[in-house]
């Protein structure tokens, strides 16, 4: 495909604007004015239109296929809430911080507040802050706060527990906020070994870090039991809610005994991500924590909202103005759209098409943890692996076949993972197409295993060299 300079022609034009009549001499000094004009490519409208569209149509989204991403909850992103986002789109992110400037924006310090509000009903905790701009800053954020709570105690706390089918994020950001990490192996029930958890924990244990469902999709029966062990040396215990589609109106963690908690609400809360944002990852806590949460917050007094910024305690900002707010508008419809039956029905059929597509290719994948799972299963290629065969070249021939792979090769626990998540928002029609599929590669790991290792033959590029692919990109045109 012509890259878009290659298209330009000197002198195209798209729109035809009149002369400026802006003496931009007297309002910019010299030094900020252009000597030339700037190199953008010269094209038509109707050829950037067609450049850009079919450049998107080489993208796989929600939108246009099947995307069973396990841990990272890809559901379709209903166009309302997109509308919702755009009666918020005139307002100006300074109007609230100007002196007087919150009586202008009580509508959208309302938003933040009742979105708060919300979500510290749905996960049972005490009050939750909005400003971290994605799950891995959530984490971090909730470190923080760990921290901040131990050195008020005058606790001296030196590791975080975490076990070993965690996100990378959790000991990333535990090793970020200053902890060393203890890292305890799964027992063949999948979740972590309990008595591994008992012998490590000791009184210099500051937080431990729990993703419950786990990233195999099991929910851990001794989550309350840990809980209390934890406290008894007062270590807190912190919840990675990236994807909590899977206990929705079903379970709080804050009834658990979890005293921390992120969620992303571009996983769960049907917010768009993917290319690296932007994202939102609000933060609840129990009570103890609050008085360290980080500024501004917005509170509600005798009816009208304001941001509070005076607080010692606190760990100060974490992001600028009030987070990622668009993204907080789009979770917020979200949530009222569905309502509070709405959430449990998400729940409930997340985890249905997780076990239907579990029990539909047992036949074919080895299953290591073969027990129901929540909203996401978790196969290996170990199988397949006698023919020669990785999860890698399953994953690619599935693009061929207008399916995003799944996530591979996580858990790290699980060795030539595939892991799935279905999400609710797929009809029974698309994951039956998709488990057809990847029965059909299955069976050719067997009788042509050479084929999948050339997949995908159907893209503008074929196998990439994974590393190098995100590491090197060329993201610059290379001929200015
Ligand atoms: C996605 C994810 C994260 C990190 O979220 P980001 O928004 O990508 O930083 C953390 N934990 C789990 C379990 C996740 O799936």
């Amino acid at each position: 495909m012509e890259l878009i300079y290659e298209k330009s022609r000197a002198g195209r034009r798209g729109v035809l604007l009149p002369a400026s009549d802006v003496p931009t001499a007297a309002v910019l000094p010299k030094s900020l004015l252009r000597a030339e004009s700037a190199r953008l490519p010269e094209l038509s409208e109707l050829e950037t239109v067609r450049h850009f569209t079919n450049l998107s149509r080489r993208n796989f989204s929600v939108d246009t296929n099947f995307y069973p991403l396990g841990s990272c909850t890809m559901k379709y992103n209903s166009k309302a809430i997109e509308e919702a986002a755009k009666l918020f789109g005139d307002f100006h992110p300074m109007t609230a911080l100007l002196p007087g400037g919150e009586r202008y924006a009580q509508g959208n310090l309302a938003m933040v507040h009742h979105l708060g509000e919300l979500l510290t009903e749905i996960t049972g905790m005490d009050e939750v802050t909005c400003q971290p701009l994605a799950g891995a800053h959530g984490e971090m954020t909730g470190i923080m706060l760990i921290a901040a709570y131990h050195r008020a105690k005058g606790n001296k706390k030196r590791y975080v527990i975490v076990p070993d089918s965690s996100h990378g994020t959790n000991p990333a950001s535990a090793a970020m906020a200053g902890y060393e990490i203890i890292t305890i192996p799964s027992a063949p029930y999948g979740d972590m070994d309990l008595d591994e958890f008992k012998a490590k924990m000791n009184g210099e244990v500051a937080a431990v870090m729990m993703t419950c469902p786990n990233t195999l999709g099991l929910f851990n029966p001794h989550i309350r039991e840990i809980c209390d062990i934890a406290h008894s040396f007062d270590a807190l215990v912190y919840y990675d809610g990236a994807n909590t589609n899977a206990i929705l109106g079903k379970v709080r963690p804050g009834d658990l005994g979890f005293d921390v908690i992120h969620l992303n609400l571009h996983k769960t809360f049907g917010t768009p991500h993917g290319a690296g944002g932007p994202g939102s990852g609000p933060v609840g806590v129990k009570q103890a924590l609050v008085p360290f949460l980080p500024m501004p917050r917005v509170v509600k007094k005798d009816g009208a909202y304001s941001l509070e910024t005076d607080n010692a305690a606190s760990i100060g900002r974490v992001s600028s103005f009030f987070g990622n707010f668009g993204v907080m508008v789009k979770a917020y419809a979200y949530i009222l759209m569905l309502g509070r039956q709405g959430l449990i029905k998400v729940s409930e059929q997340a985890v249905l098409n997780a076990n239907y597509i579990m029990s539909q290719l047992k036949s074919h994948y080895d299953l290591p943890y073969d027990f129901t799972c929540m909203h996401e299963c978790v196969f290996s290629a170990s199988r397949q692996l006698k023919h020669g065969v990785h999860a890698i070249d399953i994953a690619k021939y599935l693009i061929d076949r207008g399916f995003h792979p799944p996530t591979v090769y996580f858990p790290l626990n699980v060795k030539e993972a595939i892991m799935i998540e279905p999400t609710e928002t797929e009809s029974k029609e698309t994951i039956d197409a998709f488990i057809a599929v990847m029965k059909e590669a299955a069976e050719m790991a067997e009788k042509d295993p050479e084929a999948l290792h050339q997949a995908p033959v159907t893209m503008p590029v074929t196998r990439l060299d994974e590393t190098k692919a995100a590491r090197e990109q060329a993201v610059c045109y290379s001929k200015w």
